[in-house]
């Protein structure tokens, strides 16, 4: 399949089960990519400027994400920032110098650990979850009895007991 994305990164052809359809079919992160700077777009003109011109909001943002390959996510971040922080922003060429603001960066930066850390928690989450499935699971099968060889008659005196 081809993938519709005009920025495809990846060569251009995306198989159709790993696809994502939309329209016509996408790479999964192309769809990604496509879908944040729609929101970049978005969040701009509703919160930014109603009045911007469509094509040059594009074209800056096109500019950062593809000509720069600056990350979609970071640029978001950005615009986020800047909306939260109520900074002044005249007109779209205005990003081009907030992604290299230190603030902006270290507020990155920073959330970025904080996201790791979350992920990694998760992880050790699951993972503490998983074990003790196949405790159980193990626990299960080898009944102690039968671990022994033991089947039908027990060893006089012996109580079977099962923890
Ligand atoms: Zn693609």
């Amino acid at each position: 399949m081809k993938c519709r994305y005009k920025y495809c990164r990846y060569g251009g052809e995306v198989k159709k089960d790993e696809a994502i359809k939309d329209n016509g079919y996408y790479h999964k992160e192309c769809y990604k990519e496509k879908e944040i700077k729609a929101k970049i777009r978005k969040l701009y003109i509703e919160n930014i400027d109603k009045t911007v011109v469509y094509k040059v909001l594009n074209s800056v943002i096109t500019d950062i994400v593809n000509t720069k390959n600056i990350d979609a996510e970071y640029l978001l971040f950005v615009v986020e920032y800047i909306i939260k922080h109520d900074m002044k922003i005249n007109y779209p060429y205005g990003l081009h110098y907030y992604i290299n603001n230190k603030n902006i960066k270290q507020a990155w930066r920073k959330r970025n650990e904080i996201l790791l850390k979350q992920q990694l928690q998760d992880k050790d989450i699951k993972t503490r979850v998983t074990s003790k499935i196949d405790y159980n699971i193990e626990d299960d099968e080898n009944d102690w009895s039968k671990l022994l060889g033991w089947t039908t008659t027990m060893p006089k005196g012996i109580v079977a007991s099962k923890a």
